[in-house]
C-alpha cells in the first residue's frame, strides 16, 4: 500500500489558524503588532526570496515585519551595532539575521551579539546550549518544522530509531537532539557515513537534509517507515526536488512528505510561532518554545 502523504500544505493551515488567534491576543496585550526584524547582509537572491515570504506570512498573521538590509561590504562593527539596536528595541519580539553571510561576516557575531530571548531561529550560542542541555530554547525553524509535522500526524518518537541524514547547525545537529529530546534513539549520518543504506534501512523515522536530490531510494528505506524529506534543489526549470525519490518511496514508506508542500510549508510559520513565544519575554523563566 503507498505510504500516506504528510500533507504540509494542510497542516500549514491549522498552525497558521492557530498561530492567527494566538497573534491577535498577543497584539492585545502588548498595545502593538508582534514585532519581527529581518536582517539582511546584501543582496543575495534566495535570502531576498526568503525575507519576502516571511514578510507575506507574518502579514497574514498580523505580525509586523521590519527589513533590515545591510550593504554587502558592511564591517564586523556595523552588523553588530545594527543587531544590538535591534536588541534594545522594545517593539521588536524576534530577531531574524539571514545566514549564510558573507565570508567577511564570521556568523560567531551574531551567535554572540543576538539576545537569546529575541532569537527566533535558535542561532544563538546560549540556545544552541539550551537546546544541547534540553532546556526551554528557541530552536532553528526547519527542524522545528519537522517535529510538527511527525507531531500533528501523530508519528510516534518514543523509543523508536530515528535517523537523521544530514548534520548541519540549521537543520541536521538540531533535529538530531530534538529527537534524542523525545526520547528515539538517534543516529546521524553525514556525507563521510560508509554505506548509507545500512543505517537508514534501520530507520524506524527518517528525516533527510543533505542537499542531495534522489539520495534516498526506496531499496534504502524500511518497508512502513515514515520518511521526512528536508532537501530542497531548485532544478534548472525552477521547479523544487527533495532529497528522497519520491515516486520509489512512497511504495516502501508508511508515511512520506513531498518536495514541495512538504517541511518547507512549515518552516515560517515556526519561526513565527517564536516570535509569539518571544513577545511573551519569558524565556528564561522557562516557558518551552520547542
Ligand atoms: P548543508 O549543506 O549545510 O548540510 C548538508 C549536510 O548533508 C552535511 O552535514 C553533509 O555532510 C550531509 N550530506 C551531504 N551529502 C551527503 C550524502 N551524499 N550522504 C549523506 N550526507 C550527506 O545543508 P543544510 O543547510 O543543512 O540543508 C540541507 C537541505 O535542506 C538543502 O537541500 C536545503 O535546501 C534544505 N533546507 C530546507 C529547508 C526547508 O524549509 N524545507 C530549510 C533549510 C534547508
Amino acid at each position: 500500500m503507498p505510504a500516506q502523504i504528510l500533507d504540509g500544505r494542510r497542516i500549514a493551515q491549522d498552525v497558521r489558524d492557530d498561530l492567527r488567534r494566538q497573534a491577535e491576543a498577543a497584539a492585545h496585550r502588548l498595545g502593538r503588532p508582534v514585532g519581527l526584524a529581518v536582517v539582511r547582509v546584501g543582496a543575495d537572491p534566495a535570502s531576498l526570496v526568503y525575507s519576502a515570504s516571511v514578510a507575506r506570512t507574518s502579514d497574514v498573521m498580523g505580525i509586523a515585519t521590519t527589513s533590515i538590509t545591510l550593504d554587502a561590504d558592511v564591517a564586523p562593527d556595523g552588523l553588530r551595532a545594527c543587531i544590538l539596536a535591534l536588541n534594545a528595541d522594545d517593539a521588536v519580539d524576534g530577531i531574524l539575521p539571514q545566514l549564510p553571510l558573507p565570508p567577511h561576516l564570521p556568523q560567531r557575531i551574531v551567535a554572540e551579539t543576538i539576545d537569546p530571548r529575541k532569537d527566533v531561529d535558535g542561532i544563538s550560542l546560549r540556545s544552541a546550549g539550551n537546546l544541547f542541555l534540553r532546556f526551554p530554547s528557541f530552536v532553528p525553524s526547519t527542524p522545528a518544522a519537522v517535529l510538527e509535522i511527525l507531531d500533528r500526524s501523530h508519528i510516534p518518537l518514543r523509543g523508536r530509531h530515528a535517523v537523521v541524514v544530514g548534520a548541519s547547525n540549521v537543520v541536521g545537529k538540531p533535529l538530531a537532539f530534538m529527537l534524542l529530546h523525545r526520547d528515539a534513539t538517534v543516529t546521524v549520518c553525514h556525507v563521510y557515513t560508509r554505506d548509507l543504506a545500512q543505517w537508514t534501512l534501520q530507520a524506524d523515522v527518517l528525516a533527510v537534509a543533505a542537499g542531495r536530490p534522489g539520495l534516498i531510494t526506496a531499496q534504502m528505506v524500511k518497508p512502513g517507515a515514515a520518511v521526512v524529506d528536508v532537501g530542497i534543489t531548485v532544478r534548472h526549470d525552477g521547479t523544487l526536488i527533495g532529497d528522497v525519490d519520491f515516486d520509489s518511496v512512497v511504495q516502501v514508506a508508511g508515511a512520506l512528505t513531498p518536495v514541495p508542500g512538504g517541511v518547507g510549508q512549515l518552516t515560517n510559520l515556526m519561526l513565527l510561532k517564536q516570535t509569539l513565544a518571544a513577545s511573551t519575554r519569558s524565556l528564561s523563566s522557562g516557558t518551552p518554545v520547542s
